[in-house]
């Protein structure tokens, strides 16, 4: 059966839903395409700048920091002080 395993951690990227008349359908997760192939919401988000672990896909909080680069963190990885800057960046809320 194929389920597009993430081509980084093996997790199937695609789901199977059962419906009513007990035919099958594929149902994407949350996965992105690669030329390649899929990979998982957490293997194709962004690496944290504060833990360096992966950030799950659409959780990364976005900073833009002195040098103009974006800098990506999780939210529980954020310092006060970059609390402080993602609000003013309009990247989270207080
Ligand atoms: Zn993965
Ligand atoms: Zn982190």
């Amino acid at each position: 059966m194929i389920n597009d395993p993430c081509l980084d951690c093996g997790t199937p990227t695609l789901g199977v839903m059962t419906m009513a008349d007990g035919s099958t359908l594929g149902i994407g997760m949350n996965r992105l395409s690669f030329d390649d192939g899929w990979r998982c919401g957490e293997c194709a988000g962004y690496e944290c700048d504060g833990c360096g672990k992966n950030i799950y896909l659409d959780e990364d909080i976005n900073i833009v920091n002195a040098n103009g680069y974006n800098d990506k963190y999780h939210y529980d990885c954020l310092t006060p002080e970059l609390k402080l800057i993602a609000i003013e960046q309009g990247e989270i809320d207080e």
